[in-house]
């Protein structure tokens, strides 16, 4: 008898823990993933899938306004928010389902609990038992991050509250500029909340393209959203009308709700991976070489929770080469170089290899080639 209980251990049951779970399965291995939370992890149920979901509703004020000109007559719209979030609940709840049955048909075992290492080999569940793996894989993903000496951080919301809000809020502040604080801005004022996007940087969309953030900037001022570059959030007080977030500048922005948007976290604080020898980074990643192999020989570590490319379709890409290296009898590494990324801003972003900003670092001569493209959709409103 195998010294195991299984051949593979998944702790995490998101877009990279699935797949992988899913792949080292039909490769004929046993595999156990385990979940404390829902199935689908952050993409299905707290990410890409709900916030696509969001900015279609937001979609629909512009859209309106737009049929007049091609001689719509549009009676008198409104918007009811709790309808949208019913709806979109119940359209995650079949999506994790999905997820569900896709693992148990590739004939992997989902244990709907927390795990934790015990040690290099053996992790322990919330009922208290133990399961021993020849190899294991951290799955487990990013978390919103709230700055802690930020005063009143207490009072602001992240994206997690954002998609479960009791009703929407008419005035909002998003504090950062990267990906979630641009879609966000962008459901939000299509929604019909007044939108502040606050920002410690002079422009949005650090790392992006300089010119594709800068038109995103004019589009998005032209919608109604309001930016504050520029001056880094002081403290967030709530008063009698509301909140209201101070900037080190003295700006005062009042608003409803404050949703912090300031970056996501790895999430290995309480996984026992010092039991385990597992080394992190200074962000708490862990670290690992190019085949998703950390420094433990027998523990491996897929998606967010690696922090090098945090997208949904990079964690799958590792999880799926993951499962062929180690048992698929194929040694495979996912190539992180040039993978696209789109943000559902609106205007949306679709970019792919090296900014105009970075081959300008990199080589002696870089030609640009630009063109400006007016959709024939607005030519009549
Ligand atoms: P990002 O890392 O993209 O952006 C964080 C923003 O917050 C930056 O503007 C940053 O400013 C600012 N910030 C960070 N710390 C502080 C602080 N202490 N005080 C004030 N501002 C701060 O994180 P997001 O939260 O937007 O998204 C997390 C990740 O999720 C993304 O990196 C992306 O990988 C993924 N994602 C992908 C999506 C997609 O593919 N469409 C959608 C949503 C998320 P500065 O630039 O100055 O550091």
């Amino acid at each position: 008898m195998s010294e195991f209980d299984v051949d593979l251990f998944v702790i995490g049951a998101g877009s990279g823990g699935v797949r992988a779970g899913r792949i080292a399965a039909q490769h004929g291995a046993r595999v156990i993933v385990a979940e404390e939370d829902r199935v689908g992890g952050t993409c299905v149920i707290r990410g890409c899938v709900p916030k696509k979901l969001l900015v279609y509703a937001s979609q629909f004020s512009e859209a309106f306004e737009d049929a007049a000109g091609y001689g719509w007559t549009v009676g008198e719209t409104s918007f009811d928010w709790p309808t949208l979030i019913a709806a979109k609940d119940k359209e995650i709840q079949r999506l994790s389902d999905i997820y569900v049955r896709n693992l148990e048909r590739a004939g992997a075992t989902l244990v709907r609990q927390r795990a934790e290492f015990e040690d290099a080999h053996t992790v322990r569940l919330a009922d208290g038992s133990r399961v021993r793996a020849k190899t294991i894989l951290i799955a487990t993903g990013a978390r919103a991050y709230r700055d802690p000496v930020l005063p009143g951080a207490e009072f602001a919301i992240t994206s997690n509250e954002a998609f479960h809000l009791p009703a929407l809020p008419k005035r909002i502040v998003i504090v950062g500029a990267g990906y979630i604080a641009v879609e966000f801005a962008g459901i939000f004022n299509g929604l019909g909340s007044e939108v502040t996007l606050v920002h410690r940087g002079p422009s949005i969309l650090r790392g992006f393209d300089g010119e594709v953030a800068r038109m995103l900037t004019d589009e998005m001022t032209a919608k109604g959203v309001r930016f504050v570059l520029g001056e880094a959030p002081e403290r967030i007080e709530r008063r009698d009308n509301g909140l209201v977030l101070v900037t080190d500048k003295g700006s005062i922005c009042p608003a409803d709700q404050v949703m912090l948007a300031t970056g996501r976290r790895p999430n290995t604080d309480t996984l026992g991976l010092d039991r385990a020898g597992v080394a992190v980074d200074g962000a708490g990643a862990v670290i690992v070489d190019r085949f998703s192999q950390s420094n433990v020989p027998s523990i491996y570590a897929v998606g967010d929770v690696t922090n090098r490319i945090n997208l949904t379709p990079v964690a799958i890409r590792e999880g799926h080469a993951f499962a062929d290296t180690v048992f698929g009898g194929r040694e495979v590494a996912a190539d992180h170089a040039d993978v696209p990324t789109a943000v559902f801003s609106q205007p949306e972003i679709g970019t792919v290899g090296l900014t105009e900003e970075k081959a300008i670092e990199l080589y002696d001569s870089v030609d640009v080639y630009r063109t400006r493209f007016r959709p024939m959709k607005h030519v009549l409103s």
